[in-house]
């Protein structure tokens, strides 16, 4: 049997999803194929999940820091399977909602995989239905990648199965220095587990401003999260209940899990892209223009699946301003720059606009401002850990190009700031804003000296007499 519609989805995570309503929502005749369950990486397997085991992970430093402030929390214990019980529900909530948000807008919704057979044409592999459309629109996300060759990967674990251990490891060694790798360190670390994090490079968080990146490692090794730099997993055995694992500098350490959060692979595997002619990128993503068009003409492609800026509300902006465009009256394009993001480790980073580097790089010169001071609640609770603000400015334009918080509420502070710095606010905008007091982001618009490296200020200044 052959049925029509204008458009076709293949993917029902946070692009397709959006794309999939706003299409509907102006009178298109839209289908969506999804083979798992419906909300895709963010809602089943990844931000949502990830925030709300964050926030479980947050509450040994709130016993701990309570005590500075009168109270005594006793010796309070932690059930992991209650939290993955818990989690598990909110989930399921939310995936009721995300079909729901599909069906009351009209859209078919096929529940099994989806793969194109021509440039307009769509099968549906367990139904073996066979589907016309005007556009076909490609949003398979991505998955995580574990390199094939590591000895022994069949014994590791990645983000999707972290999520639904049956306990809490003793231990674990998770290989990556990027969001993912420093997320579930943080995570782990806060539910009381012994964490090693192995990663590749001389310093984490490669592409984040240098400040956050020594910030951050100084506050996980003294949160007693250990580092290890320039090294890779070489092997992982399976001995009894643990796991035995080779670095390539030749360290052997023993952990309960062994968790590989070593980027993610775009889901082009399988999908009949070579059939119908679509050109993938270099890195195996599909490729595609400033309008997520492919190289045929009736077949688009959003989010993970395109391997650009792999954020959730990215996607949801690309699957919105796709359907706007195919569908809507008026169209749009999504807009790049200054895209905020955290990273929620404890504490978390918030960061907007270029680092210094890049600053340094794109411009003449650069006027950076930063500080770095204990949180009044630190005070008392007697928490050794600093928080840490930094502005970098274009010193001709004084456009504020670039903001980054290392500190609790990082990422919410960053939200706001990031709407100013895309309306061009510049340094003045900031110094004549009025301070919320009092706040950590005050410091934002209290900051007036410029910060020279160590031993910059005498070339700079005038002798003195
Ligand atoms: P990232 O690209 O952030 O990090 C991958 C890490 O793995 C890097 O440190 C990289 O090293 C390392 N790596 C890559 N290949 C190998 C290898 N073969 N052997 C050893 N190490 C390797 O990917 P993630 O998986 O952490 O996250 C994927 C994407 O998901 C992110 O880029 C982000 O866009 C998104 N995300 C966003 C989150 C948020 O907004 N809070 C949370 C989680 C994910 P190197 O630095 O040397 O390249």
């Amino acid at each position: 049997m052959s049925t029509s519609y204008d458009l076709f989805v293949i993917g029902a995570g946070s692009g397709g999803v959006r794309a999939a309503r706003i299409a509907a929502s102006h009178g298109a005749r839209v289908a969506i194929a999804e083979e798992d369950r419906f909300g895709g990486t963010c809602v089943i397997r990844g931000c949502v999940p990830k925030k709300l085991l964050v926030y479980a992970s947050r509450f040994s430093d709130e016993f701990d820091d309570s005590a500075g402030f009168g109270w005594n929390p006793g010796q309070p214990a932690f059930d992991w399977p209650s939290l993955i019980a818990a989690k598990d529900k909110e989930i399921g909530r939310l995936e009721v909602i995300y079909r729901g948000v599909l069906e009351s807008n009209g859209v078919k919704i096929f529940a099994e995989r989806a793969v194109l057979a021509g440039a307009n044409t769509v099968r549906l592999v367990r139904s073996g239905q066979t589907i016309m459309a005007g556009k076909i629109l490609i949003a398979t996300g991505g998955r995580p990648f574990v390199d094939k060759s590591l000895k022994g990967a069949e014994h590791v674990i990645t983000s999707n199965e972290a999520f639904h251990l049956d306990a809490l490891p003793e231990s674990i060694v998770v290989a990556g220095g990027g969001y993912i790798a420093v997320e579930f360190a943080s995570i782990f670390a806060g539910l009381g587990a012994k964490v090693t994090l192995v990663y590749r490079g001389e310093k984490i968080l490669r592409g984040f401003d240098e400040d956050l990146r020594e910030g951050l490692t100084e506050i996980f090794l003294k949160r007693g999260i250990a580092i290890v730099t320039k090294a890779t997993i070489s092997r992982v055995e399976r001995i009894g209940g643990k796991r035995r694992v080779t670095l390539s500098n030749g360290t052997v350490m023993d952990a309960s899990q062994v968790m590989m959060a070593t980027g993610r692979t775009p889901n082009t595997a399988g999908l009949g892209l070579e059939d119908v002619g679509i050109v993938l990128a270099s890195s195996g993503a599909i490729a595609v223009d400033d309008e997520a068009a492919t190289s045929v003409p009736s077949i688009y492609a959003v989010g993970d699946v395109t391997d650009r800026v792999n954020l959730t509300p990215v996607a949801i902006r690309e699957g919105h301003a796709f359907a706007d465009r195919a569908f809507g009256p008026k169209g749009w394009s999504v807009h790049y720059e200054n895209i905020p993001t955290g990273v929620f480790t404890t504490p978390e980073i918030g960061t907007v606009g270029l680092s210094e580097t890049q600053a340094r790089a794109k411009f003449n010169a650069i006027d950076i401002y930063k500080t770095s001071f204990r949180p009044m609640r630190n005070i008392l609770a007697g928490r050794d850990q600093r928080t840490l603000m930094k502005l970098v400015v274009d010193a001709k334009t004084q456009r504020v190009a670039g903001l980054h918080v290392l500190g609790p509420d990082a990422a919410e502070i960053v939200q706001m700031a990031a709407i100013a710095m895309n309306m061009g606010a510049t340094k003045g905008d900031f110094d004549r804003t009025m301070a919320l007091h009092p706040s950590a982001s005050e410091e934002f618009v209290t900051l007036r000296d410029k910060w020279m490296a160590p031993g910059a200020a005498a070339a700079v200044l005038p002798p003195r007499g």
